[in-house]
């Protein structure tokens, strides 16, 4: 394949800007422009709610430092949207109305935080969170706050809990399911989250959801549960999870996929020709799982960014890792690998989880499907390559520690 000349990419995140990098660290020397709806030079969003939330980091972390863009000849175009693209023409337009060619295409544009549709949504003091911006505002806001009410209880909102805590604030957690991270986790490793909030002071409101919010003068002051109780609140986090920003892509007429992300094969090609989607937004047919996925974490943003870099420059690889993601609440630290369902998965746990010192394994027959590890740190490699491999373990050596058992057959 001919090195194209010109590559264009849609959206300034972790996926966009890691994979504008990787083609100038793989010695790719066409143009590469790449367009940010943010203002802000490309950055992580994982310390917005946790160090940058809780007022320990000043600025996130960098996808690359001040000048790399300038020094790497990688033409950086912030706070520009690109709002339409021409796949028979091979052009992007954006907002002002000018035309980019492109030779290769990467849509990388993310998701944004769903809203919630109950009367009073859009009163002041409720937040979304998703941009460096709204982690700034919601910072300010909870260092003055004095009953902070966040809804949902997944990822974000568990971290911004122990965020709004080390504020100060008194602070609820409103969730649909009975136990927090249950979908993802099950209720008995959910219960490990659940309890620490609680020892933190964290109220919990589960197996409910909001009816409406309430306000005075235009400002949120409580919120109304759909059992008909009352919380009241200065500040609202809604956090009930993400949709992939697919509107551009639909618009271009590329096929999306049940779970609402850009169709694309194990290569990360969509079915236009020359056009590839990664990060957040895309539902890559995986050759381990043999079915679609899409990944809403940091690393799947990261890897398939730089994977898609070198496709474009014809690498022809699929791309095969697991998910993998990290979360830190408090003194809990910890990792998930794989993907498991923990509905019918069997949990076998080695440490304790009273005490917050495990690894959790979900099993399959004799196989690992997921591993997290919480506040313990040596056994990484030897998960991962349980996870990956598929290796066979039994109940008994994993809840004896040896992950290793694995590698050995
Ligand atoms: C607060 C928060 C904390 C998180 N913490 C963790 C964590 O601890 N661990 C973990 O594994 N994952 C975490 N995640 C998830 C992870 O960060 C995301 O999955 C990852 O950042 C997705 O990267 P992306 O590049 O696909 O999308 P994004 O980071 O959303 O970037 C997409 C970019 O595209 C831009 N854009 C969109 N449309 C257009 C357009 N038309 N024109 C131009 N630009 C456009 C947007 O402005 C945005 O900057 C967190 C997410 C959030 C919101």
């Amino acid at each position: 394949m001919a090195e194209p000349q010109r590559i264009v990419i849609v959206g300034g995140g972790l996926a966009g800007a890691g994979a504008a990098a990787a083609l100038r660290e793989r010695g790719y020397r066409g143009e590469v422009l790449l367009f940010g709806a943010d203002a802000h030079r490309p950055y992580e969003l994982p310390a917005l709610s946790k160090g940058l939330l809780i007022g320990d980091a000043e600025e996130p972390d960098w996808v690359r430092g001040q000048n790399f863009y300038t020094e790497h000849d990688i033409t950086l175009r912030l706070g520009t949207r690109v709002t339409r693209v021409e796949l028979g023409g091979r052009l992007v337009l954006d907002a002002s109305g000018g035309e980019h060619p492109y030779d290769r295409l990467l849509l990388a544009t993310g998701s944004k935080p769903r809203s919630l549709p109950v009367r009073g949504a859009d009163l002041a003091g409720i937040h979304t969170l998703r941009t460096l911006d709204d982690a700034l505002a919601l910072r300010a806001a909870f260092a003055k706050a004095e009953r902070v009410v966040i809804i949902g209880s997944g990822w974000i909102g568990s971290e911004a809990a122990a965020a709004a805590r080390k504020h100060g604030a008194e602070v609820t957690v409103v969730g649909m399911e009975s136990t927090p991270l249950e979908s993802v986790l099950g209720a008995e490793v959910g219960a490990v989250f659940r309890d620490l909030h609680a020892e933190q002071g964290v109220h919990w409101r589960l197996g409910t959801s909001v009816a409406d919010f309430v306000g005075d003068d235009g400002a949120v002051t409580g919120v109304r549960l759909t059992d008909g109780s009352m919380l009241e609140a200065d500040v609202v986090l809604i956090a009930v999870g993400a949709a992939p920003e697919t509107g551009l892509a639909q618009a271009a007429g590329l096929e999306l996929a049940e779970d609402g992300g850009v169709c694309v094969d194990a290569l990360l090609r969509t079915a236009s020709p020359d056009v590839y989607a990664a990060g957040d937004i895309a539902s890559q047919f995986h050759p381990k799982y043999e079915r679609r996925l899409r990944v809403e974490h940091w690393a799947n943003a990261k890897n398939q960014g730089e994977h898609a870099a070198g496709n474009m420059l014809g690498d022809h690889e699929s791309y095969r890792r697991a998910p993998y993601f990290f979360s830190d609440q408090y003194d809990l630290g910890c990792e998930y690998r794989g993907l498991a369902d923990p509905g019918t998965d069997r949990l076998v746990v080695c440490g304790s989880l009273a005490e917050r010192e495990f690894v959790a394994c979900w099993m399959r027959e004799n196989r690992v499907t997921a591993a997290m590890n919480v506040n313990v740190w040596e056994h990484g490699d030897a998960l991962k390559h349980l996870v990956d491999t598929g290796a066979p373990v039994t109940d008994e050596q994993v809840r004896r520690g040896e992950f290793s058992a694995g590698s050995a057959g």
